[in-house]
């Protein structure tokens, strides 16, 4: 059965071993992302490794996203790891602090002092923490304590409402961007942006690093920041993907904005043909148990009915009980709400002008397919972006994009309802057809007599240029 939507896993302690990377895979993982939050750039390598072997013992290409850590702001650690906050105490944040206590605690943003003022609210531990300024001396940031808690070593800090000033890009990340190359990780996800020029930076850094081993990824711009709401368009126009990264960005902009925010994050990536990815607590409680809750299967089919490429697990699988369980919980939820999905394809295109050939050639394979009901729509693509404008519609019939390229293979493994074949190259069209004809009966994909559509760029063999559409039977070609 042909699923659309895709599964992005993050992986970690629980998953990192070949049995379970390759259970995960069958289950339906399309992506794995490495943490970079977490764990040594040998640690990553490692993964990286183990994934690749994996994903070939299961007969198929995923990408690998390396998400970088970025600038989150976080307490110092512990004389004794932890302590408990009441509410109503008084307890002070201090750049200056080395080991913190009952009383104080350290910080790795050494600015942060000078970004705050009486009043403001702090949320640590992911808003189940909340301090409010009374004020900043120096170093120290003294505070009232309004909802306690126990706080532990390297917490993170936001800010309500945003503004802290922070690079978006950190030294760290500058050198897991050069680990990140040298895996090929298909994807950077670029942590807390807030502009523009952060993933431009960000893009510029991985293309020099990723020279050196004739690489490109793809940039994915996490949302968190309450700034990068305003900035969205032109982080989009910057990136090659967002993430709707939900647990940040609802402690910045409060829980009860994210919903609505997230609808309009994945409208705006697909109207800009970029990608979109649902991230965190999508089945956060399958980490200690077999099943989700009711609450979490409406909300991984709800991203999948306002439009995510792909879902994404975060502790689920990297430190969970269950990680195989979680993909193939997700997997199911998936694809059971894509049959209630309600595809609209003549009204997405009225009114619109074409800008591209290769867009026109894509929209007007989608407008053949979904009248003439055919089995799959097929893409001859080098760099899988006839896929991609395909793919940012709603259509019940798959796209199979063959390709020459393994980079293109892995890329697409994140666009929503986008398979992916590895077809080798010719300048010859008519043994590409023939090819593709007998790859598509082989995979079980299409039959003898089933009606497809295919597009292609002629002169064949080169990159880019889309231009030419067949409505073909299989077998009469
Ligand atoms: P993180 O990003 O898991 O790296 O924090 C995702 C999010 O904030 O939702
Ligand atoms: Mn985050």
């Amino acid at each position: 059965m042909h699923r659309a939507t895709k599964i992005v896993s993050t992986i970690g302690p629980a998953s990192s071993d070949l049995d379970t990377l390759t259970r995960m895979i069958k289950a339906g993982v399309d992506v794995v992302r490495l943490n970079f939050s977490h764990g040594s750039a040998q640690d990553h390598i490692d993964r990286a490794n183990l994934v690749r072997q994996a994903a070939e013992n299961c007969g198929r290409e995923i990408a690998i996203m390396a998400d970088l850590q970025g600038p989150k702001i976080r307490v110092g650690k512990f004389e004794n790891g932890k302590i408990q906050l009441e509410a109503g105490q008084k307890f002070t944040l201090d750049a200056a602090c080395a080991i913190g206590n009952e009383e104080r605690v350290g910080l790795d943003y050494k600015e942060l002092p000078r970004d705050l003022r009486p009043a403001d609210v702090l949320l640590l531990n992911d808003g189940l923490i909340v301090l409010v300024v009374d004020k900043v001396v120096g170093s120290a940031i003294h505070t009232t304590v309004r909802i306690g808690g126990e706080l532990s070593n390297n917490k993170g800090i936001n800010r309500e409402g945003g503004g802290l000033s922070a690079p978006a890009l950190t030294a760290k990340d500058m050198e897991d961007i050069k680990t990140a190359m040298a895996l090929r990780a298909d994807y950077v996800a670029v942590s807390f942006p807030k502009s523009a020029t952060d993933m431009v930076m960000a893009r510029q850094l991985a293309n020099i690093a990723g020279e050196a081993h004739t690489h490109k990824p793809l940039m994915i711009a996490k949302i968190e920041r309450a700034e990068a709401i305003p900035a969205l368009q032109e982080i989009l126009d910057a990136s090659d993907g967002i993430m709707v990264a939900r647990g940040d960005l609802a402690v910045e902009v409060g829980n009860a904005a994210v919903p609505a925010l997230q609808k309009r994050m994945i409208r705006m990536a697909r109207a800009s043909n970029k990608l979109a990815i649902t991230a965190t607590q999508m089945m956060e409680s399958m980490i200690f148990n077999a099943v989700p809750t009711r609450a979490e299967v409406s909300d991984v089919a709800n991203a999948v009915l306002d439009g995510t490429d792909a879902v994404m697990t975060s502790a689920e699988t990297a430190s969970g009980k269950y990680p195989v369980e979680t993909v193939a919980t997700m997997a199911a939820v998936c694809m059971e709400a894509e049959k209630s999905e309600v595809v609209k394809l003549d009204a997405d295109f009225m009114n619109v002008t074409f800008t591209r050939i290769d867009q026109s050639i894509a929209y007007g394979a989608l407008f053949t397919a979904h009248h003439l009901k055919v089995k799959a729509i097929v893409a001859l693509t080098e760099s899988g972006s006839t896929a991609l404008w395909m793919s940012r519609h709603n259509i019940d019939i798959p796209i199979i994009a063959l390709t020459p390229s393994v980079a293109t293979e892995r890329k697409a493994s994140l666009y929503r309802n986008v398979k992916t074949l590895e077809l080798a190259q010719s300048t010859d069209r008519e043994e590409v057809l023939k090819a593709a004809e007998n790859l598509l009966v082989e995979k079980g994909l299409a039959k003898h007599g089933d009606t497809i559509v295919m597009t292609w760029g002629e002169p064949m063999g080169q990159v880019g240029g889309t231009n030419a559409l067949k409505i073909m039977k299989i077998g009469e070609y």
